[in-house]
Protein backbone atom coordinates (compact mmCIF):
# COMPACT_ATOMS: atom_id res chain seq x y z
CA UNK A 1 0.00 0.00 0.00
CA UNK A 2 1.27 3.43 -1.24
CA UNK A 3 1.03 6.61 0.50
CA UNK A 4 -0.47 7.87 -2.54
CA UNK A 5 -3.96 6.00 -2.16
CA UNK A 6 -6.77 8.05 -1.26
CA UNK A 7 -8.26 4.95 -0.28
CA UNK A 8 -6.65 2.12 1.39
CA UNK A 9 -6.88 -1.32 0.57
CA UNK A 10 -8.79 -3.39 2.58
CA UNK A 11 -6.96 -5.98 4.65
CA UNK A 12 -8.93 -9.22 3.99
CA UNK A 13 -11.62 -7.39 2.45
CA UNK A 14 -14.32 -9.90 3.77
CA UNK A 15 -13.50 -10.29 6.89
CA UNK A 16 -15.44 -8.60 9.86
CA UNK A 17 -15.52 -9.36 13.48
CA UNK A 18 -18.20 -11.58 14.96
CA UNK A 19 -20.36 -10.26 17.85
CA UNK A 20 -22.21 -13.32 19.03
CA UNK A 21 -17.98 -14.71 19.61
CA UNK A 22 -17.53 -14.70 22.91
CA UNK A 23 -14.20 -13.63 22.84
CA UNK A 24 -14.69 -9.09 22.49
CA UNK A 25 -13.91 -7.46 19.05
CA UNK A 26 -10.74 -6.19 19.78
CA UNK A 27 -9.51 -9.69 20.45
CA UNK A 28 -10.63 -10.99 17.49
CA UNK A 29 -9.36 -7.88 15.23
CA UNK A 30 -5.86 -8.39 16.77
CA UNK A 31 -5.94 -12.80 16.25
CA UNK A 32 -6.89 -11.76 12.66
CA UNK A 33 -4.03 -9.73 12.00
CA UNK A 34 -1.57 -11.23 13.99
CA UNK A 35 -2.77 -14.50 11.71
CA UNK A 36 -1.86 -12.19 8.43
CA UNK A 37 1.70 -11.24 10.11
CA UNK A 38 2.76 -14.35 11.13
CA UNK A 39 1.55 -15.98 7.78
CA UNK A 40 3.56 -13.80 6.20
CA UNK A 41 0.73 -12.23 3.84
CA UNK A 42 1.63 -8.94 5.81
CA UNK A 43 5.65 -8.81 5.28
CA UNK A 44 7.85 -7.05 7.28
CA UNK A 45 7.39 -2.88 6.06
CA UNK A 46 3.54 -3.05 4.85
CA UNK A 47 1.77 -0.44 6.17
CA UNK A 48 -1.17 -1.02 7.32
CA UNK A 49 -4.90 1.02 6.16
CA UNK A 50 -5.06 4.31 8.75
CA UNK A 51 -7.29 3.55 11.87
CA UNK A 52 -10.58 4.96 10.47
CA UNK A 53 -10.18 2.94 7.87
CA UNK A 54 -9.93 -0.23 9.52
CA UNK A 55 -13.15 0.76 11.53
CA UNK A 56 -15.10 0.71 8.46
CA UNK A 57 -13.72 -2.69 7.05
CA UNK A 58 -14.64 -4.21 10.41
CA UNK A 59 -17.77 -1.96 11.28
CA UNK A 60 -16.26 -1.37 14.68
CA UNK A 61 -15.49 2.14 16.44
CA UNK A 62 -12.24 3.44 17.32
CA UNK A 63 -11.57 2.17 20.44
CA UNK A 64 -12.17 -0.65 19.52
CA UNK A 65 -9.36 -0.75 16.57
CA UNK A 66 -6.75 1.01 18.80
CA UNK A 67 -7.08 -1.82 21.80
CA UNK A 68 -6.22 -4.46 19.33
CA UNK A 69 -3.28 -2.39 17.74
CA UNK A 70 -2.41 -1.52 21.12
CA UNK A 71 -1.93 -5.29 21.36
CA UNK A 72 -0.06 -5.90 18.37
CA UNK A 73 2.21 -3.08 18.91
CA UNK A 74 2.73 -4.35 22.81
CA UNK A 75 4.18 -8.03 21.15
CA UNK A 76 6.15 -5.60 19.02
CA UNK A 77 4.71 -6.78 15.69
CA UNK A 78 3.23 -3.49 14.57
CA UNK A 79 5.09 -0.14 14.76
CA UNK A 80 4.34 3.36 14.04
CA UNK A 81 6.70 5.52 12.39
CA UNK A 82 6.00 9.41 12.48
CA UNK A 83 4.38 10.51 8.91
CA UNK A 84 5.22 6.77 7.51
CA UNK A 85 1.20 5.49 9.19
CA UNK A 86 1.52 1.85 11.12
CA UNK A 87 3.75 -0.74 9.37
CA UNK A 88 4.52 -4.37 9.99
CA UNK A 89 7.36 -4.28 12.38
CA UNK A 90 10.76 -5.23 10.38
CA UNK A 91 12.20 -6.49 13.51
CA UNK A 92 10.35 -8.40 15.42
CA UNK A 93 9.66 -9.13 19.23
CA UNK A 94 11.66 -12.31 20.19
CA UNK A 95 9.68 -15.21 20.47
CA UNK A 96 10.13 -15.51 24.41
CA UNK A 97 9.32 -11.68 25.12
CA UNK A 98 6.06 -12.11 22.82
CA UNK A 99 5.07 -15.53 24.53
CA UNK A 100 5.29 -14.33 28.23
CA UNK A 101 2.68 -11.58 26.93
CA UNK A 102 0.52 -13.49 24.93
CA UNK A 103 0.75 -17.01 25.70
CA UNK A 104 -2.00 -18.34 23.86
CA UNK A 105 -0.74 -16.82 20.60
CA UNK A 106 2.91 -19.17 20.62
CA UNK A 107 2.09 -20.56 17.42
CA UNK A 108 1.58 -17.40 15.53
CA UNK A 109 4.63 -15.88 15.87
CA UNK A 110 6.33 -15.12 12.80
CA UNK A 111 10.03 -15.96 12.04
CA UNK A 112 12.05 -12.81 11.07
CA UNK A 113 12.56 -12.60 7.83
CA UNK A 114 16.43 -12.19 6.45
CA UNK A 115 15.26 -9.36 3.39
CA UNK A 116 12.00 -7.62 3.52
CA UNK A 117 9.51 -8.89 0.49
CA UNK A 118 9.01 -4.46 -0.39
CA UNK A 119 12.60 -4.38 -1.85
CA UNK A 120 11.57 -7.42 -4.48
CA UNK A 121 7.84 -5.86 -4.77
CA UNK A 122 9.97 -2.68 -5.96
CA UNK A 123 12.35 -3.57 -7.89
CA UNK A 124 10.54 -5.72 -10.60
CA UNK A 125 11.26 -4.76 -14.17
CA UNK A 126 7.57 -3.85 -14.75
CA UNK A 127 6.18 -0.62 -13.26
CA UNK A 128 3.40 -0.38 -11.16
CA UNK A 129 -0.34 0.76 -11.79
CA UNK A 130 -1.07 4.84 -11.32
CA UNK A 131 -2.20 4.94 -8.00
CA UNK A 132 -5.43 6.02 -8.94
CA UNK A 133 -5.43 2.82 -11.39
CA UNK A 134 -5.37 0.97 -8.64
CA UNK A 135 -7.58 2.14 -7.13
CA UNK A 136 -9.86 1.78 -9.67
CA UNK A 137 -9.14 -1.62 -10.28
CA UNK A 138 -10.23 -2.27 -6.66
CA UNK A 139 -13.57 -0.40 -6.46
CA UNK A 140 -14.81 -1.17 -9.29
CA UNK A 141 -16.04 -4.33 -6.85
CA UNK A 142 -17.59 -1.86 -4.08
CA UNK A 143 -21.43 -0.74 -5.25
CA UNK A 144 -20.03 2.74 -6.33
CA UNK A 145 -21.53 4.22 -9.16
CA UNK A 146 -18.82 3.46 -12.07
CA UNK A 147 -19.01 6.96 -14.45
CA UNK A 148 -15.97 6.35 -16.94
CA UNK A 149 -15.66 2.27 -16.65
CA UNK A 150 -14.63 1.03 -20.04
CA UNK A 151 -16.48 -2.09 -19.96
CA UNK A 152 -20.21 -3.03 -20.81
CA UNK A 153 -22.47 -3.24 -17.86
CA UNK A 154 -23.27 -6.98 -17.21
CA UNK A 155 -27.11 -6.56 -18.05
CA UNK A 156 -25.20 -5.15 -21.78
CA UNK A 157 -23.47 -8.44 -22.65
CA UNK A 158 -24.80 -11.38 -24.08
CA UNK A 159 -25.80 -14.05 -21.32
CA UNK A 160 -28.09 -16.51 -22.53
CA UNK A 161 -26.97 -16.14 -25.93
CA UNK A 162 -23.74 -17.12 -24.85
CA UNK A 163 -25.06 -19.96 -22.88
CA UNK A 164 -26.71 -21.21 -25.80
CA UNK A 165 -23.40 -21.55 -27.20
CA UNK A 166 -21.98 -22.63 -24.63
CA UNK A 167 -24.73 -25.45 -24.62
CA UNK A 168 -24.32 -26.10 -28.29
CA UNK A 169 -20.51 -27.03 -27.60
CA UNK A 170 -20.91 -29.14 -24.50
CA UNK A 171 -22.90 -31.29 -27.43
CA UNK A 172 -19.44 -31.42 -29.01
CA UNK A 173 -18.00 -35.12 -28.28
CA UNK A 174 -14.81 -33.78 -26.19
CA UNK A 175 -14.11 -30.07 -25.03
CA UNK A 176 -10.51 -28.86 -26.47
CA UNK A 177 -8.16 -29.71 -22.66
CA UNK A 178 -5.03 -29.45 -24.71
CA UNK A 179 -2.85 -26.30 -25.87
CA UNK A 180 -3.50 -24.77 -29.23
CA UNK A 181 -0.91 -24.05 -31.60
CA UNK A 182 1.12 -20.93 -31.50
CA UNK A 183 -0.48 -18.58 -33.54
CA UNK A 184 -3.95 -19.83 -31.38
CA UNK A 185 -7.24 -22.56 -32.92
CA UNK A 186 -7.13 -22.42 -36.92
CA UNK A 187 -10.73 -22.71 -36.10
CA UNK A 188 -11.36 -19.54 -34.19
CA UNK A 189 -8.37 -17.83 -36.72
CA UNK A 190 -10.65 -18.54 -39.95
CA UNK A 191 -13.45 -16.72 -38.12
CA UNK A 192 -11.51 -13.67 -37.16
CA UNK A 193 -10.35 -13.56 -40.47
CA UNK A 194 -13.97 -13.59 -41.91
CA UNK A 195 -14.98 -11.36 -39.48
CA UNK A 196 -11.68 -8.90 -40.53
CA UNK A 197 -13.26 -9.27 -44.16
CA UNK A 198 -16.11 -7.56 -43.23
CA UNK A 199 -14.18 -4.44 -42.56
CA UNK A 200 -12.25 -4.68 -45.50
CA UNK A 201 -8.79 -5.94 -43.84
CA UNK A 202 -7.84 -9.12 -46.11
CA UNK A 203 -5.80 -11.26 -43.83
CA UNK A 204 -5.74 -14.88 -44.18
CA UNK A 205 -5.07 -17.07 -40.77
CA UNK A 206 -1.87 -16.99 -41.07
CA UNK A 207 -1.29 -13.69 -40.21
CA UNK A 208 -3.39 -13.80 -37.33
CA UNK A 209 -2.22 -14.17 -33.90
CA UNK A 210 -4.84 -15.27 -30.81
CA UNK A 211 -4.12 -13.74 -27.57
CA UNK A 212 -5.47 -12.94 -24.54
CA UNK A 213 -7.27 -9.83 -25.14
CA UNK A 214 -5.72 -6.65 -27.08
CA UNK A 215 -3.64 -5.67 -23.91
CA UNK A 216 -1.84 -8.93 -24.32
CA UNK A 217 -1.18 -8.00 -28.02
CA UNK A 218 0.07 -5.13 -26.62
CA UNK A 219 2.43 -6.32 -23.78
CA UNK A 220 3.95 -8.88 -26.86
CA UNK A 221 4.45 -6.06 -29.23
CA UNK A 222 6.18 -3.92 -26.58
CA UNK A 223 8.43 -6.77 -25.42
CA UNK A 224 8.68 -8.32 -29.26
CA UNK A 225 9.58 -5.55 -31.48
CA UNK A 226 10.64 -2.62 -29.91
CA UNK A 227 13.86 -2.55 -28.83
CA UNK A 228 14.71 -0.91 -25.26
CA UNK A 229 15.08 3.68 -25.69
CA UNK A 230 12.92 3.41 -28.53
CA UNK A 231 10.14 6.03 -29.08
CA UNK A 232 6.68 5.66 -30.06
CA UNK A 233 4.41 7.93 -31.50
CA UNK A 234 0.89 8.18 -30.03
CA UNK A 235 -2.06 10.33 -29.77
CA UNK A 236 -2.24 12.14 -26.54
CA UNK A 237 -4.40 11.49 -24.65
CA UNK A 238 -4.04 8.06 -24.78
CA UNK A 239 -5.72 4.46 -23.20
CA UNK A 240 -2.00 3.44 -23.98
CA UNK A 241 -0.66 6.27 -20.86
CA UNK A 242 -3.05 4.32 -18.27
CA UNK A 243 -1.24 0.89 -18.82
CA UNK A 244 2.84 0.71 -18.60
CA UNK A 245 3.14 -2.19 -20.96
CA UNK A 246 5.74 -0.32 -23.10
CA UNK A 247 7.30 2.06 -20.41
CA UNK A 248 8.23 -1.32 -19.02
CA UNK A 249 9.66 -2.12 -21.73
CA UNK A 250 12.03 0.42 -21.75
CA UNK A 251 9.99 2.36 -24.97
CA UNK A 252 9.19 5.93 -24.60
CA UNK A 253 5.99 8.11 -25.69
CA UNK A 254 5.69 11.20 -28.18
CA UNK A 255 2.09 12.76 -27.53
CA UNK A 256 0.78 13.96 -30.74
CA UNK A 257 -2.21 16.18 -30.49
CA UNK A 258 -5.97 15.92 -31.69
CA UNK A 259 -8.74 17.33 -33.00
CA UNK A 260 -12.22 16.47 -33.76
CA UNK A 261 -10.45 13.94 -36.77
CA UNK A 262 -8.95 12.21 -34.82
CA UNK A 263 -4.57 12.58 -34.71
CA UNK A 264 -2.63 15.68 -36.06
CA UNK A 265 -0.47 15.41 -38.71
CA UNK A 266 0.78 18.69 -39.08
CA UNK A 267 3.87 18.24 -36.46
CA UNK A 268 4.32 14.38 -37.58
CA UNK A 269 7.09 13.64 -39.53
CA UNK A 270 9.22 16.37 -37.63
CA UNK A 271 8.78 14.59 -34.59
CA UNK A 272 8.76 11.00 -36.09
CA UNK A 273 12.33 12.03 -37.40
CA UNK A 274 13.42 13.84 -33.96
CA UNK A 275 12.60 10.69 -31.82
CA UNK A 276 13.98 8.26 -34.11
CA UNK A 277 10.39 6.79 -33.73
CA UNK A 278 9.99 3.25 -34.14
CA UNK A 279 6.38 2.92 -34.10
CA UNK A 280 3.05 4.81 -33.82
CA UNK A 281 0.12 3.79 -32.19
CA UNK A 282 -3.43 4.85 -32.62
CA UNK A 283 -6.76 4.15 -32.02
CA UNK A 284 -8.61 5.76 -35.00
CA UNK A 285 -12.11 3.95 -34.24
CA UNK A 286 -13.93 6.10 -31.10
CA UNK A 287 -11.01 6.51 -29.32
CA UNK A 288 -9.87 5.87 -25.58
CA UNK A 289 -10.41 8.10 -23.87
CA UNK A 290 -12.10 10.99 -26.40
CA UNK A 291 -14.40 9.14 -28.53
CA UNK A 292 -13.30 10.85 -31.49
CA UNK A 293 -13.86 9.30 -34.79
CA UNK A 294 -10.89 9.43 -37.33
CA UNK A 295 -11.92 10.64 -40.83
CA UNK A 296 -11.46 8.95 -43.89
CA UNK A 297 -9.81 11.51 -45.00
CA UNK A 298 -7.20 11.98 -42.23
CA UNK A 299 -6.53 7.99 -42.62
CA UNK A 300 -5.63 8.81 -45.97
CA UNK A 301 -3.19 11.08 -45.02
CA UNK A 302 -1.72 9.38 -42.04
CA UNK A 303 -1.14 6.66 -44.31
CA UNK A 304 0.95 9.10 -46.95
CA UNK A 305 2.85 10.36 -44.41
CA UNK A 306 3.66 7.06 -42.19
CA UNK A 307 4.23 5.60 -45.62
CA UNK A 308 6.64 8.24 -46.59
CA UNK A 309 8.88 7.66 -43.33
CA UNK A 310 8.33 4.09 -43.61
CA UNK A 311 6.79 4.90 -40.03
CA UNK A 312 4.95 1.11 -39.07
CA UNK A 313 2.08 1.99 -37.29
CA UNK A 314 0.15 -0.08 -34.72
CA UNK A 315 -4.04 0.21 -35.32
CA UNK A 316 -5.89 -0.71 -31.68
CA UNK A 317 -9.38 -1.42 -33.67
CA UNK A 318 -10.90 -2.29 -29.82
CA UNK A 319 -14.10 -0.07 -30.26
CA UNK A 320 -14.18 0.10 -34.34
CA UNK A 321 -17.36 -2.54 -34.72
CA UNK A 322 -19.02 -0.09 -32.09
CA UNK A 323 -20.60 2.89 -34.50
CA UNK A 324 -23.65 4.06 -33.14
CA UNK A 325 -24.52 6.29 -36.18
CA UNK A 326 -23.03 5.00 -39.04
CA UNK A 327 -20.15 2.42 -39.72
CA UNK A 328 -16.60 3.90 -39.21
CA UNK A 329 -14.85 4.61 -42.74
CA UNK A 330 -12.26 1.33 -43.28
CA UNK A 331 -9.57 0.67 -41.05
CA UNK A 332 -5.89 1.80 -41.82
CA UNK A 333 -4.98 -1.89 -41.86
CA UNK A 334 -7.53 -2.25 -44.69
CA UNK A 335 -5.52 1.10 -46.69
CA UNK A 336 -2.50 -0.84 -46.49
CA UNK A 337 -0.71 -2.47 -48.62
CA UNK A 338 3.04 -3.30 -47.82
CA UNK A 339 2.03 -5.01 -44.80
CA UNK A 340 2.84 -1.87 -42.95
CA UNK A 341 0.30 -2.15 -40.05
CA UNK A 342 -0.27 -4.12 -37.18
CA UNK A 343 -3.69 -4.54 -35.97
CA UNK A 344 -5.37 -5.40 -33.07
CA UNK A 345 -8.86 -6.51 -32.37
CA UNK A 346 -10.50 -7.99 -28.97
CA UNK A 347 -13.92 -9.37 -28.29
CA UNK A 348 -13.88 -7.74 -24.98
CA UNK A 349 -15.75 -4.32 -25.68
CA UNK A 350 -18.97 -6.16 -27.15
CA UNK A 351 -18.85 -9.63 -26.18
CA UNK A 352 -17.36 -10.13 -22.99
CA UNK A 353 -14.39 -8.71 -21.56
CA UNK A 354 -13.58 -12.08 -19.42
CA UNK A 355 -13.53 -14.07 -22.28
CA UNK A 356 -10.48 -12.78 -23.03
CA UNK A 357 -9.79 -13.39 -26.55
CA UNK A 358 -7.85 -10.76 -29.04
CA UNK A 359 -5.74 -10.68 -31.70
CA UNK A 360 -2.89 -9.04 -33.67
CA UNK A 361 -3.20 -9.16 -37.83
CA UNK A 362 0.13 -8.66 -39.07
CA UNK A 363 2.78 -9.89 -41.39
CA UNK A 364 3.68 -13.27 -40.61
CA UNK A 365 7.01 -13.30 -39.26
CA UNK A 366 5.57 -10.88 -37.05
CA UNK A 367 3.01 -12.67 -35.80
CA UNK A 368 5.30 -15.74 -35.95
CA UNK A 369 7.53 -13.45 -33.58
CA UNK A 370 4.86 -12.96 -31.03
CA UNK A 371 3.40 -15.85 -31.27
CA UNK A 372 6.92 -17.60 -30.06
CA UNK A 373 7.15 -14.65 -26.87
CA UNK A 374 3.28 -15.93 -26.40
CA UNK A 375 4.50 -19.08 -25.80
CA UNK A 376 6.89 -18.97 -23.30
CA UNK A 377 4.37 -16.57 -21.95
CA UNK A 378 1.62 -18.41 -21.41
CA UNK A 379 1.19 -21.14 -23.80
CA UNK A 380 -2.47 -19.65 -25.77
CA UNK A 381 -5.37 -17.92 -24.55
CA UNK A 382 -7.62 -20.40 -23.58
CA UNK A 383 -8.63 -23.88 -25.39
CA UNK A 384 -12.13 -23.74 -24.05
CA UNK A 385 -12.52 -19.76 -24.16
CA UNK A 386 -11.12 -19.65 -28.23
CA UNK A 387 -13.79 -22.88 -28.92
CA UNK A 388 -16.53 -20.56 -27.50
CA UNK A 389 -15.17 -17.25 -29.38
CA UNK A 390 -15.54 -18.82 -32.49
CA UNK A 391 -18.60 -20.44 -32.65
CA UNK A 392 -19.76 -17.10 -31.73
CA UNK A 393 -18.32 -15.79 -34.29
CA UNK A 394 -19.49 -18.41 -37.15
CA UNK A 395 -22.96 -19.00 -35.64
CA UNK A 396 -23.65 -15.09 -36.21
CA UNK A 397 -24.36 -14.38 -32.66
CA UNK A 398 -21.98 -11.55 -33.04
CA UNK A 399 -23.37 -10.20 -35.53
CA UNK A 400 -27.18 -10.06 -34.15
CA UNK A 401 -25.79 -8.85 -30.48
CA UNK A 402 -24.08 -6.04 -31.97
CA UNK A 403 -26.94 -4.73 -33.57
CA UNK A 404 -29.07 -5.00 -30.09
CA UNK A 405 -26.16 -3.58 -28.64
CA UNK A 406 -25.73 -0.84 -30.79
CA UNK A 407 -29.23 0.49 -30.25
CA UNK A 408 -29.09 0.25 -26.37
CA UNK A 409 -25.63 2.14 -26.42
CA UNK A 410 -27.32 4.68 -28.26
CA UNK A 411 -30.11 5.19 -25.90
CA UNK A 412 -28.04 5.76 -23.60
CA UNK A 413 -25.29 7.95 -25.30
CA UNK A 414 -28.19 10.25 -25.83
CA UNK A 415 -29.69 9.97 -22.31
CA UNK A 416 -26.11 11.39 -20.95
CA UNK A 417 -25.66 13.88 -23.46
CA UNK A 418 -29.03 15.24 -22.40
CA UNK A 419 -27.92 15.11 -18.96
CA UNK A 420 -24.83 16.73 -19.46
CA UNK A 421 -26.66 19.31 -21.10
CA UNK A 422 -28.79 19.91 -18.07
CA UNK A 423 -26.07 19.84 -15.21
CA UNK A 424 -22.90 21.06 -16.98
CA UNK A 425 -24.20 23.70 -18.99
CA UNK A 426 -21.42 26.63 -18.43
CA UNK A 427 -18.95 24.35 -16.40
CA UNK A 428 -17.86 21.93 -19.63
CA UNK A 429 -17.82 21.48 -23.22
CA UNK A 430 -18.26 17.76 -24.52
CA UNK A 431 -18.13 15.64 -27.77
CA UNK A 432 -20.72 14.07 -29.24
CA UNK A 433 -19.03 10.31 -29.67
CA UNK A 434 -20.25 8.45 -32.83
CA UNK A 435 -19.47 4.93 -31.46
CA UNK A 436 -17.33 3.26 -28.72
CA UNK A 437 -17.78 4.25 -25.08
CA UNK A 438 -16.78 7.09 -24.28
CA UNK A 439 -17.43 11.14 -23.69
CA UNK A 440 -14.53 13.37 -22.73
CA UNK A 441 -15.91 16.34 -20.60
CA UNK A 442 -13.13 19.20 -20.84
CA UNK A 443 -14.23 21.38 -17.76
CA UNK A 444 -13.71 24.93 -18.33
CA UNK A 445 -11.13 25.75 -15.43
CA UNK A 446 -9.09 23.01 -14.06
CA UNK A 447 -9.46 21.39 -11.03
CA UNK A 448 -7.20 19.18 -8.76
CA UNK A 449 -7.95 15.60 -10.50
CA UNK A 450 -6.89 13.25 -7.76
CA UNK A 451 -8.57 15.32 -5.18
CA UNK A 452 -11.82 15.73 -7.59
CA UNK A 453 -11.27 11.66 -7.58
CA UNK A 454 -11.09 11.20 -3.82
CA UNK A 455 -13.88 13.22 -2.89
CA UNK A 456 -16.05 11.58 -5.61
CA UNK A 457 -15.18 8.42 -4.34
CA UNK A 458 -16.13 9.73 -1.00
CA UNK A 459 -19.59 10.42 -2.90
CA UNK A 460 -19.84 7.30 -3.96
CA UNK A 461 -18.38 8.10 -7.56
CA UNK A 462 -16.09 6.19 -9.39
CA UNK A 463 -14.45 8.30 -12.20
CA UNK A 464 -11.82 7.50 -14.39
CA UNK A 465 -9.50 11.00 -14.53
CA UNK A 466 -8.40 12.88 -17.74
CA UNK A 467 -4.73 12.43 -16.11
CA UNK A 468 -4.50 8.82 -16.62
CA UNK A 469 -4.53 9.02 -19.94
CA UNK A 470 -2.30 12.58 -20.12
CA UNK A 471 -0.25 12.65 -17.22
CA UNK A 472 -0.45 16.65 -17.38
CA UNK A 473 -4.23 16.86 -18.13
CA UNK A 474 -6.16 18.66 -15.09
CA UNK A 475 -9.66 19.67 -16.75
CA UNK A 476 -11.28 16.53 -18.43
CA UNK A 477 -12.37 13.28 -16.82
CA UNK A 478 -13.60 10.29 -19.17
CA UNK A 479 -17.69 9.42 -19.18
CA UNK A 480 -18.66 6.37 -20.10
CA UNK A 481 -22.32 5.52 -21.01
CA UNK A 482 -21.90 1.63 -20.74
CA UNK A 483 -21.50 1.03 -17.27
CA UNK A 484 -23.76 3.08 -14.52
CA UNK A 485 -27.54 2.32 -15.10
CA UNK A 486 -29.52 5.24 -16.40
CA UNK A 487 -30.95 5.65 -12.68
CA UNK A 488 -27.23 5.83 -11.64
CA UNK A 489 -26.03 8.26 -14.37
CA UNK A 490 -29.23 10.24 -13.55
CA UNK A 491 -28.15 10.72 -10.00
CA UNK A 492 -24.52 10.34 -10.16
CA UNK A 493 -23.97 13.02 -12.80
CA UNK A 494 -25.78 16.23 -11.06
CA UNK A 495 -23.72 15.03 -8.28
CA UNK A 496 -20.22 14.90 -9.85
CA UNK A 497 -21.16 18.53 -11.20
CA UNK A 498 -21.73 19.97 -7.54
CA UNK A 499 -18.27 18.67 -6.47
CA UNK A 500 -16.96 20.08 -9.63
CA UNK A 501 -18.24 23.62 -9.08
CA UNK A 502 -17.72 23.45 -4.77
CA UNK A 503 -13.59 22.30 -6.10
CA UNK A 504 -13.60 25.43 -8.36
CA UNK A 505 -14.40 28.02 -5.65
CA UNK A 506 -11.62 30.13 -5.18
CA UNK A 507 -9.64 29.43 -2.21
CA UNK A 508 -10.47 25.32 -1.90
N1 LIG B 1 -7.09 -1.18 -26.41
C1 LIG B 1 -7.93 -0.23 -26.00
C2 LIG B 1 -7.99 1.05 -26.75
C3 LIG B 1 -8.73 -0.43 -24.87
O1 LIG B 1 -9.55 0.55 -24.47
C4 LIG B 1 -8.62 -1.66 -24.18
C5 LIG B 1 -9.45 -1.92 -22.93
N2 LIG B 1 -9.65 -0.86 -22.10
C6 LIG B 1 -7.74 -2.62 -24.65
C7 LIG B 1 -6.98 -2.35 -25.76
C8 LIG B 1 -7.55 -3.94 -23.96
O2 LIG B 1 -8.72 -4.71 -23.96
P1 LIG B 1 -8.74 -6.28 -23.81
O3 LIG B 1 -7.41 -6.74 -23.36
O4 LIG B 1 -9.81 -6.56 -22.82
O5 LIG B 1 -9.06 -6.83 -25.18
Amino acid sequence: MTEEHCTEQSPGKRWTPDPASPLPLHRQISNYLMDKISSGAWPPGMRLAPQRELCRQFGVNRSTVVTALGQLSALGLIEGRRGGGTRVAEVRASADEAVSSDAARTDLLPVPSARSWNAYVEEGVHYPNLPTVQDINRLEYEGLIRLGTGEPAPELLPGPAMTRVLAELSRQPLPPLSYEEPLGSPGLRRAVSRELAKNGIQADPDSILITSGALQGLQLIAVGLLPRGSTILLEKPSYLYSIHAFQSAGVKFSGLPMDEQGLLLDGLAREARRSKAAMLYSIPSFHNPTGVLMDAKRRQALMEVTGQLGLPILEDGAYQELWLDTPPPPPLKALDREGRVLHLGTLSKAASPGLRIGWIVGPEPVVRRLADIKMQTDYGASSLSQLAAARWLEGGYHEEHLQHLRARLRKRRDAVLDLLQHHFNGLAAWNVPAGGFYIWLSLDKPVPLRTLFCTAHKAGLLLNTGDLYDRGDNRHLRLSYVYASPAELELGLPLLAALIRKLQQPGV
